[in-house]
């Protein structure tokens, strides 16, 4: 994706292609980012509901959750709602 110059940029900062967060790499802003303990992890996608960037994957052949980096932006909202208490958020390292 080539940068834009300020001239293409709509007024407002609109987004006029529809669908196209996919191309918006957020994982980026994160300072905390949030480790699933896999080993108390039930499955419940709890994580998955809330998280507001659907950063949560999960897989339905090996019947595991986990979390997309590139998308995720730290904002701790799984930590916070799982009932298991199995996801840390812990401090990125860059
Ligand atoms: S909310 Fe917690 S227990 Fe549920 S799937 Fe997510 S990490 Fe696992
Ligand atoms: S920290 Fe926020 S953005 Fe990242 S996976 Fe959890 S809920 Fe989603």
């Amino acid at each position: 994706m080539s940068e834009k110059s300020w001239k293409e940029i709509p007024i407002g900062g609109k987004i006029l292609e529809a669908g196209n967060a996919r191309e918006y790499k957020t994982g980026g802003w994160k300072t905390f980012r949030p480790e699933i303990d896999r080993s108390e992890c039930i499955n419940c996608l709890f994580c998955w509901l809330y998280c507001p960037d659907m950063a949560v994957t999960h897989d339905p052949v090996k019947n595991e959750t986990a979390v997309n980096y590139e998308y995720c932006k730290g904002c701790g909202i799984c930590e916070q709602v799982c009932p298991k208490k199995c996801i840390k958020m812990v401090k990125e390292e860059r």
